[in-house]
């Protein structure tokens, strides 16, 4: 990595007294080369992610393609240039790239086509590690979707099981899901697996980090013969490609840019905390600032999300956290209060946070070094979205 240095050099310091020093003693220290944080964003980030093509060019439906451009969409991303038409075509697709880089659109929209083309037999199954993420690609759907006549439904955990019931009594173009509660709307013999043509694994390595591998499988099993398999990831692991080979068919594979590499229009910088100083006071004094405008704060622990969001507060700073303890409803209306700007920090824990897809996220903070690279290219994949210059700082002790 070609850095631009700004606080570099390797502290063995240990923390001052600072609000995480219980925490600390309980969980693994990070050994991340805090080094590896510091980068200057390349503006150029707009260019790499969009494309020339224009969506008229492709073979869409009139009213799918009105939808696509009242969602702002007038040229591809990468991603969506390389799959789009295979995809059309019935081809699997494996497909490594990183965050915002429109993966969303890119198997929707071929979805959708082949939806709109026989609307009563057509099933898609999109699997994702977590609910966020799977409230996301049903509102992306939707959005795609208004006035077509085709329909939606994302069962996740956390959620009463007997309001899915419902939702499956008419027939559904596009299911989301996460792997438990499809297996467990499967063995309750509501979902008809079998009748999946289209099955999305998104975000797969995530899937795999979460444990959901003998889920994955089995919902793999219990669809059987398939049309076409889509996989995404943002990383690929090279003991996950037996696997990956066992549930994609002769795919295209499409690698976009520096995949497992951070996004490169995002500032990401450190900021050293002294021995002795106050890191929350470094912290608020920073998220007073007003181009703070949008802030993602990630911490290790859903106790030190509670704390922070709280003292935040407290110090006059409108902040919510979402994190593994709370409820979906909450987590829902964080996000949600979030979007609308009416809180201005989320503090959140990894696993909460994948796939949040909010525009505009100014900035995201660590508020400790993440355990590993690829927690930290995910986290600081929440800015910097669509091309735009986002600003990722670390604090390190
Ligand atoms: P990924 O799944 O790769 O992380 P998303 O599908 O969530 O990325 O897309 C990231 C952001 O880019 C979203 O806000 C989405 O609305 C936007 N986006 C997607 N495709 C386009 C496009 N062709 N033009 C402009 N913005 C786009
Ligand atoms: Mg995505």
């Amino acid at each position: 990595m070609n850095n631009t240095r700004k606080n570099t050099a390797p502290s063995t310091t240990p923390r001052g007294g600072n609000i995480d020093r219980r925490q600390v003693k309980k969980k693994k220290e990070s050994t991340l080369d805090p080094r590896l944080f510091v980068k200057k964003a390349m503006p150029s980030g707009q260019a790499g992610f969009r494309t020339e093509k224009s969506f008229e060019d492709l073979p869409l439906n009139a009213r799918l393609l009105a939808n696509i451009q009242k969602k702002g969409y007038e040229t591809l991303t990468t991603i969506q240039e390389q799959s789009i038409l295979p995809l059309l075509d019935g081809r699997d697709m494996m497909a490594i790239s990183k965050t915002g880089s429109g993966k969303t659109a890119a198997f929707l929209i071929p979805i959708i086509e082949h939806a709109l083309k026989d609307p009563r037999n057509y099933t898609a199954l999109v699997v994702t590690p977590t609910r966020e993420l799977a409230l996301q690609i049903e509102e992306e759907f939707k959005s795609l979707t208004a006035g077509l006549q085709l329909y939606s439904a994302t069962f996740i955990g956390g959620t009463n099981i007997n309001s899915d019931y419902k939702q499956l009594e008419r027939k559904l173009q596009v299911v989301v899901g996460t792997p438990g509660r499809l297996l467990d709307l499967s063995d309750r013999k509501l979902l008809k697996l079998n009748q999946v043509n289209t099955l999305v694994l998104d975000e797969f390595d995530r899937m795999l980090d979460m444990g959901f591998v003998n889920d994955v499988k089995k919902l793999v099993n219990l669809i059987g013969k398939r049309d076409q398999t889509l996989l995404f990831s943002a990383t690929l692991e090279p003991n996950q490609k037996q696997l990956i080979s066992t549930l994609l068919h002769n795919p295209i594979e499409v690698k976009v840019e520096n995949a497992g590499g951070t996004n490169e229009n995002i500032e990401q910088q450190t900021i050293r905390v002294p021995e002795g100083a106050d890191k929350f006071d470094i912290l608020a004094g920073l998220v007073k600032s007003p181009e703070m405008e949008k802030v993602i704060l990630f911490t290790e622990t859903k106790r030190l999300a509670d704390r922070l969001a709280k003292k935040l507060n407290q110090v006059g700073i409108a902040a919510g956290q979402i994190h593994g303890d709370k409820s979906q409803n909450f987590r829902n209306r964080m996000i949600e209060e979030f979007k609308k700007g009416d809180i201005r920090v989320l503090v959140a824990t990894d696993v909460a946070a994948r796939g949040i897809d909010v525009a505009d996220v100014s900035h995201v903070i660590n508020y400790q070094l993440p355990m590993t690279m690829d927690a930290y290219i995910h986290r600081i994949g929440r800015t910097g979205r669509a091309g735009k210059v986002g600003h990722a700082i670390t604090f390190v002790n």
